[in-house]
């Protein structure tokens, strides 16, 4: 009986490794904050050691899978383990044979995919996506994340390349996105775009705005969260804020329903906890702008698995390829 498999999340400020079973259950998990560790090799023996960590527990043993999966914030080459640019990890994420390594340091297979990937993968699964054969994944955070479900399957694309969704360009006249191309859904409507319109408003408005009171009165916890919050105490600025940012995102989900056609938009992500302010200018978007697809037919629908979609995800990675 080896059912239960290792996913692991590599993110910004943490990693985490859970045991998942094959109906999706975390049966157990480990975390490090990745305190003080601030290059790229540090944080390999981390991840190395937070699977050691859970392949030794004794109520694990005999029941694990030897594939592992983990999934990973940045560009990642899927097929060959690498991941080719992160900018959000500490350190030179640049080109980076992650599966190599883990693979020489474990002695086990290792699936390596972009964490968008297998939070698409978790929320198709086991999430809101259950049942859907064509599924859109959004994640919206730091950045905009994306993955494609299409006729049941994870699509990849050629070199996996293929559903980086925050690229997206809504305005070809729009701002630089750090991809290097203009006005990408990402550039307008992730947390940093989010963040700089409500410092902008708050200057304008002189402190009289809610986003000031609940940011403390000081301009450096400005965030995604203190904006939402506004927005649903009916704040006039933030929920102006919120619309916008439900209308750029609306906007490249429209293109991709024209696209693809998928019978379910998961979004998920920490803007997205924002809820109905963010959620209900998304539909009203579409209503506007999708006119070939059958909206009527097609759920945009929050994530359910929240900051565990990423480890099952991998987890899920993991099982797909055991069944290889
Ligand atoms: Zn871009």
């Amino acid at each position: 009986m080896s059912d239960i498999f290792l996913g692991a999340d590599l993110g910004g400020s943490h990693i985490a490794v859970a045991a998942v079973n094959r109906q999706g259950d975390i049966v157990d998990k480990v975390e490090d904050p990745l305190t003080r560790a601030e290059d790229q090799d540090e944080i390999i023996r981390r991840i190395i050691h937070c699977f050691q960590k859970m392949r030794r527990k004794r109520q694990l043993r005999g029941k694990l899978n030897p594939q592992v999966g983990i999934g990973v914030n940045g560009v990642t080459d899927m097929e060959r383990g690498i991941v080719v640019f992160s900018p959000n990890l500490k350190g030179q994420w640049r080109n980076v044979p992650l599966k190599k390594n883990l693979e020489a340091a474990l002695r086990i297979p290792v699936a390596v995919a972009n964490d968008v990937r297998a939070f698409t993968l978790a929320e198709s699964r086991f999430g809101a996506g259950r049942g859907a054969t064509n599924m859109v994944g959004i994640a919206i955070g730091t950045g905009i994340g994306g993955g494609l479900i299409i006729d049941g399957k994870l699509h990849t694309g050629l070199d996996t390349r293929g559903a980086e969704l925050g690229h997206v360009i809504i305005d070809y006249n729009g701002p630089r996105c750090g991809c290097g191309s203009y006005g990408c859904v990402e550039a307008m409507a992730a947390a940093p775009a989010i963040t700089g319109m409500a410092i902008g408003r708050i200057r304008q408005s002189a402190g009289s705005t809610l986003m000031y009171e609940f940011a403390e009165g000081d301009l450096n916890r400005v965030s995604p969260e203190v904006v939402a919050r506004a927005a649903a105490a009916g704040d006039l600025a933030a929920l102006e804020i919120m619309n916008k940012v439900g209308m750029y995102i609306g906007v490249a989900i429209a293109s991709l329903l024209a696209a693809l056609c998928p019978e379910r938009v998961v979004i998920g992500g920490g803007v997205a906890r924002a809820g109905e302010v963010l959620f209900d200018p998304i539909r009203r978007t579409l209503k506007k702008w999708v006119h070939t697809a059958p909206l009527r037919k097609i759920d945009v629908v929050p994530a359910e698995l929240g900051t565990d979609a990423g480890v099952i995800g991998a987890a899920v990675w993991a099982m797909d390829h055991a069944e290889r």
